[in-house]
């Protein structure tokens, strides 16, 4: 008899799947099915119980690459890959709310009248660090893009040689520009660039001075950039790519400032230094959703706001709903409640009371210290003290793909686990413990 005729049928295979919608499951069998007649056409005798076997193999890796929550214990707590940012409760339950039905959100409650979809967080932000108006858009991305579009289209953006920088995942300065039509005229060199550069490449052709903040490397030695507040001294206007969305140096939200924060420029001060268009992510340090967001002079966010691709790059109500919890937090001056101010001002000893309870659990774990890092591109090369649980294990490789199996994203350091406690959520030390333990 041909073997092929002895494979389960198609509906047999789906029969013994979950998991996953009856239509995914029936294709996944049918994917399987044709693997085993594929196979027995080279040679192969694979028996039904090895069909269902592939078959639910499948399954499951579909399963895995489904968005889903994983824990955060790399000890970055903006982690690129895993989603940056956590939202805060009070933000989420805001974009429920907001989400869940009909809202204001181009509609003025005062007048009747049509309204924008800046009024609210984009204006509050705008209030957070003293400029005069906001808006907010996709991410700093499509925020710079836009924003160079608008203001700078069929000109020249002057910019400093030292920050023509690639800040990760293809965004590079210099491709933008182009991407938006401006002429991008560079000034100094690598390591120093001064407000003389600047003005002597100044022409009737000049749009902007911009400046963009390095976020992802740090240059030491001989070094020297030109301050914002000397930029605004030339005439032209200044626009600046903060990148981090730090909105204040001083964080006033906070009991103390962090020590491992300095030098990351702050969003208010470059106002106050005379930015006159300052962007900026929604979930970097700004520790809310994904977001761009545009900030400055009034005349100007109304010149960005209103260019056609504004539209093909607004941010959504859920986001706009979001957003608006976020400044409405920092604005009331305490921004504990926001998860990435908690993670990152969280005591050693609170830390280590917590890894001493994961760690008796578990055989072979030590409490160790070890150095958490800001990521998502800011602070390079600062580090934030911290406490992780440490497991030696005979083969790191292995062991992370079980802990990965179990959603928990470590990392490794020699031949041990590393659980950083900075970034794993107080909610999920149990489940850390867990399969740390079933190691
Ligand atoms: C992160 C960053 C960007 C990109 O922002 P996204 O929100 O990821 O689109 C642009 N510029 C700077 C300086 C950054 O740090």
């Amino acid at each position: 008899m041909d073997p092929r005729r002895a494979l389960p049928s198609v509906e047999r295979v789906a029969s013994s799947l979950d998991g996953l919608p009856a239509s995914l499951l029936t294709a996944t069998a049918r994917d399987a099915v044709d693997a085993a007649r594929a196979a027995i056409e080279g040679g192969a005798t694979p028996t039904e119980a090895d069909v269902l076997a592939d078959a639910a193999a499948r399954v499951d890796a579909q399963r895995r690459r489904l968005l889903q929550p994983v824990v955060n214990a790399t000890g970055v707590l903006l982690h690129t890959n895993l989603g940056r940012a956590p939202i805060g409760d009070e933000a989420l339950t805001a974009a429920l709310t907001i989400a869940r039905g009909a809202s204001n959100l181009e509609l003025n409650l005062v007048t009747g009248t049509r309204g924008s979809r800046h009024d609210h967080a984009g204006t509050l932000l705008a209030r957070a660090v003293g400029a005069e108006a906001g808006m907010v858009v996709n991410n700093n991305a499509a925020a710079v893009l836009l924003a160079l579009g608008a203001l700078a289209r069929g000109r020249e953006v002057v910019v400093s040689r030292g920050e023509l920088v690639e800040i990760g995942g293809g965004f590079r300065v210099p491709e933008i520009m182009a991407e938006s039509g401006c002429a991008l005229i560079e000034v100094g060199t690598t390591n120093r660039t001064r407000v003389a550069d600047y003005e002597r490449a100044m022409t009737d052709a000049t749009a902007l001075l911009l400046k963009v903040h390095a976020s992802n490397y740090r240059m030491v030695g001989f070094t020297e950039a030109t301050p914002i507040g000397q930029l605004a001294t030339l005439g032209s206007t200044v626009m600046v790519d903060a990148g981090s969305g730090l909105l204040d140096e001083t964080t006033p939200w906070l009991a103390e400032p962090p020590r491992w924060l300095r030098d990351e420029p702050g969003i208010r001060q470059a106002i106050a230094d005379g930015a006159d268009v300052v962007t900026f992510s929604g979930d970097k340090l700004l520790g809310g959703p994904q977001a761009g967001i545009i900030v400055g002079r009034a005349d100007l966010i109304a010149t960005i706001a209103k260019h056609p691709l504004a539209r093909a790059m607004r941010a959504d109500k859920l986001t706009l709903a979001a957003l608006q919890q976020v400044a409405l937090t920092y604005l009331s001056g305490d921004a504990t409640s926001i998860p990435l101010w908690r993670m990152a001002t969280a005591t050693l000893d609170s830390l280590r009371t917590r890894a001493h309870r994961i760690a008796t659990t578990v055989r072979l774990a030590a409490v160790i210290e070890t150095e958490a890092v800001a990521g998502g591109g800011s602070l390079p090369g600062l580090t934030i003290p911290s406490i992780g649980v440490a497991c030696t294990v005979a083969n790191p490789t292995t062991a992370m793909a079980a802990l990965r199996a179990d959603g928990i994203i470590a990392r490794t350091d020699a031949d041990r686990i590393v659980c950083d406690l900075r970034s794993i959520d107080p909610d999920n030390d149990d489940i850390v413990a867990r399969a740390l333990a079933a190691l």
